[in-house]
């Protein structure tokens, strides 16, 4: 007897299972499975580099849905299981355990794993040597912190190499960040902005070392002894964090024949080169209406709000993912969301409200006199009057965008001036 077939969701994080309850809350009847590699139920990552690290959040509160909810949806839940292969002619995937699932449209919602450091000299193996990208990885790494006291360099000056540095001062160990580039987080927030992060990483004793290039991590017995740099000079460590990037999960679309290219090639309803298969989530390389190009969004808020477009695009809703990006992040105590383009930020002035020396402001990124991006700090509830600014991609003045007085939701309602 064949199986039933539905909608098989590959991926078991965020992005599969808010795709999974959209469908159920459209009213979507038949069969529904999610495969995960990990033997979790999917969990949300921001936390794992920021409070869960920091022994602040309870392992219940991370998860997307509770245990039972599952069940009560009708949604079955097959975890542990790594898919190997998307068989499109026979519409069905196979599970490494020889297993096969029909389906009539797939999601590929597989996410994205750590990059690596290859090769001799990239301290695989050594104990002491970490990667943050699993909940398992996160209590690995909150067990090597806690104690504090321990030297501890990190590899890369991006998010999970700053959060985790933050993490880390704050058990009381001795930190190092070495960064590769001039200034730490400027492809994503651009040197001015960067600088402000990398400001607050020394003022709370870090010892950032920018413009510097890692030669090998060495280890003696098995464990972990320091970092070597490119001039020659080694770092003492105890613990070292990788954290130089994320890689999409795109070898199933890549062998089924799918526009693959740096993430798996989907148009604006999230559907790929096949008509049956969609992509949300880390792994997906959407094109973009407002910025006209594909684009791969490697945050927590695309899982989450692009998820529930794909559901309804798979359910034949004409729905568009024209999403303005959003991410956030917590250093010490420093809170800042930020909503835009930054590809549109890149070569844009930056208008503040609010004074940086004091820590709470807004930055605007204003490019042919329209905010394209925008970035609270330590101010709170602006995130959604920021966004609809970009979004509505109006014309502004920029001596109303500093003005404190003028409140945000004016800017937006103001004709073109
Ligand atoms: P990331 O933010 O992309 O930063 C990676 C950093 O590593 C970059 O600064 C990059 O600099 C550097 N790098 C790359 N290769 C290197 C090498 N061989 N040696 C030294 N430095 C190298 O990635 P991540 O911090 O690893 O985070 C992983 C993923 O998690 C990303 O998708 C990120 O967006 C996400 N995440 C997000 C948040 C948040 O939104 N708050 C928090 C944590 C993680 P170059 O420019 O020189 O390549």
């Amino acid at each position: 007897m064949s199986q039933p077939r539905g909608i098989v969701i590959v991926g078991g994080g965020l992005a599969g299972a808010r795709a999974a309850q959209t469908l159920r809350e459209e009213g979507y009847e038949d069969r529904i499975v999610i495969v995960g590699e990990e033997s979790e139920r999917p969990y949300e990552r921001p936390p794992l580099s920021k409070e869960y690290l920091a022994g602040t959040a309870e392992r219940e509160a991370g998860f997307v849905h509770p245990e039972g909810w599952y069940s009560e949806h009708d949604v079955e839940l097959i975890l542990g299981r790594r898919v190997t292969e998307l068989d499109l002619p026979a519409h069905e995937v196979a599970l490494a355990t020889g297993d096969r699932l029909a389906f009539d449209t797939v999601l590929l919602a597989t996410g994205a794993s750590s990059r690596r450091l290859r090769g001799p000299g990239s301290g695989e193996g050594l104990a002491g040597v970490h990667y943050l990208r699993t909940r398992a990885e996160s209590d690995a790494l909150r067990t090597a912190l806690a104690d504090g006291g321990r030297r501890v360099v990190i590899v890369g000056a991006g998010w999970i190499g700053l959060e985790i540095a933050a993490a880390a001062r704050t058990y009381g160990n001795d930190v190092t960040v070495l960064g590769r580039e001039t200034v730490p987080l400027s492809l994503a927030l651009g040197d001015e902005l960067g600088e402000h992060f990398g400001a607050l990483h020394r003022a709370h004793g870090v010892d950032l070392r920018m413009s510097t290039s890692v030669a090998e991590i060495r280890g003696t017995e098995g464990a972990v002894t320091g970092v070597v740099l490119e001039d020659g000079e080694t770092v003492p460590a105890d613990v070292v964090v990788v954290g130089i990037g994320a890689v999409p999960n795109d070898e199933l679309a890549r062998a089924a024949g799918l526009d693959v290219d740096g993430g798996v090639i989907v148009d604006e309803h999230l559907r790929s080169s096949h008509p049956d298969v969609y992509a949300v989530g880390d792994v997906a390389k959407a094109f973009h209406p407002v910025l006209g190009r594909h684009l791969r969004v490697e945050h927590w808020a695309n899982a989450l709000n692009a998820a529930p477009i794909a559901a309804r695009a798979m359910l034949g809703q004409d729905v568009v993912d024209d999403l303005v990006p959003y991410f956030y992040t917590d250093q010490y105590d420093l809170g800042m969301e930020y909503s835009g383009y930054f590809d549109l930020a890149r070569d844009a002035e930056v208008v503040y409200r609010g004074d940086p020396a004091g820590g709470e402001f807004i930055a605007f990124w204003v490019a042919e006199e329209k905010v394209v991006a925008g970035m609270n700090v330590n101010v709170w509830d602006v995130s959604p009057a920021i966004e609809k600014l970009v979004r509505t991609a109006r014309p502004v003045d920029r001596a109303r965008l500093r003005d404190l007085a003028v409140p945000l939701e004016q800017l937006t309602a103001q004709p073109a001036t």
